[in-house]
């Protein structure tokens, strides 16, 4: 299984340690790990639709890639740390919302405002401008925070990061994440985050370019004429799929603390979840890991799946 983080990232858990060198080989022979020294902190959240579909104001990807470029060729910002976040968003607003550390949000064809921080005040710049700006600033606070343990972010830092602030981003509320066709492209959920081999043989076969989105679900590029094929190999391709609102938690046998297999319940309970609109949520434990910021039906630890249909059953829904 291939776990999808709400970073936009693979992982590959439950592996031996140390690895084994055809595992290494396999994962280096992706491409997907450019830098040994930079991997844990090549943290950038774009907008996964950017390019494609003609909404955001401009075109991120070649930022995106030139800031990763610049990220692991800066050997000082190996020592950002694995909760730094940068994130792009291309002016449409789908995910300016994250608490990045440092964000450009564009808001022309080719210009944006770099932001440090969650203050919502940064620096009015260029497209060619933003990476030299963005990778001056982490610098600075690799400087800034010195190896201090209780400085992960940039708002940790008791003073503002950058030269004075020139310039106020305005965000507007998240769309929607569009589920199944968009344009030539399609979005499809991925259940419970994790993609098994046969989500990968079907995405072989229908496509060579996926985005991954922070929201546990892929872009497939070309995709949209082979939805059919993707739904008959499990991804979530409409609104009314169970996967697009069903979740669980690790659960066992991933997390200790757990009762019992969130993961197994879900899957029994895809089939025969009622409809509704509110997301449904398994969690083994009262940590309820991983739980909507939005209204949820709360499934902690449902002794079988009557009890769990009873809890869905008894949960209002809004109006
Ligand atoms: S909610 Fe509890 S059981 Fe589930 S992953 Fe979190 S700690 Fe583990």
């Amino acid at each position: 299984m291939i776990q999808l983080t709400s970073r936009a990232a693979l992982q590959l858990r439950g592996l031996p340690d140390p690895l084994p060198p055809v595992t290494v080989a396999a994962i280096r022979a992706t491409g997907l790990v450019p830098s040994d020294t930079h991997e844990l902190v090549r943290n950038v959240v774009a907008s996964p639709l950017s390019g494609l579909d003609g909404v955001g104001r401009c075109d991120v990807r070649p930022l995106v890639a030139d800031l990763d470029d610049a990220v692991c060729a800066d050997p000082r910002l190996s020592g950002l740390g694995g909760r730094f976040l940068f994130v792009v968003d291309d002016g449409r607003g789908d995910v300016s919302g994250m608490t990045a550390d440092l964000a450009f949000l564009a808001t022309g064809p080719d210009r944006g405002v770099v932001l440090a921080g969650g203050s919502g005040h940064g620096w009015d710049v260029s497209l060619d401008e933003a990476v030299d700006l963005i990778v001056r600033l982490a610098r600075e606070f690799v400087d800034r925070a010195g190896g201090d343990e209780s400085v992960w972010h940039v708002d940790d830092l008791a003073d503002p990061l950058g030269p004075e602030r020139t310039a106020v981003a305005a965000r507007s509320p998240a769309p929607p994440h569009p589920l199944g066709a968009v344009g030539e492209h399609a979005m499809v959920g991925v259940p419970l985050g994790l993609l098994r081999p046969h989500h990968v043989d079907a995405l072989a076969r229908t496509t060579d370019a996926v985005r991954v989105t922070p929201w546990r679900s892929l872009v497939v590029e070309r995709g949209a004429a082979l939805l059919a094929e993707l739904e008959a190999a499990g991804f979530a391709t409409h609104v009314g799929s169970p996967w697009h609102r069903l979740h669980a938690c690790t659960g066992l046998p991933g997390c200790s603390r757990s009762t019992l297999d969130t993961r197994a319940l879900a899957r029994e309970l895809a089939p025969v979840l009622p409809a509704g609109r509110l997301p449904v949520h398994v969690s083994g434990c009262e940590r309820r890991c991983g739980t909507p910021a939005t209204a949820y039906v709360d499934l902690l630890a449902p002794p079988s799946l009557e009890a769990a249909l009873t809890t869905i059953h008894a949960t209002p829904e809004p109006r």
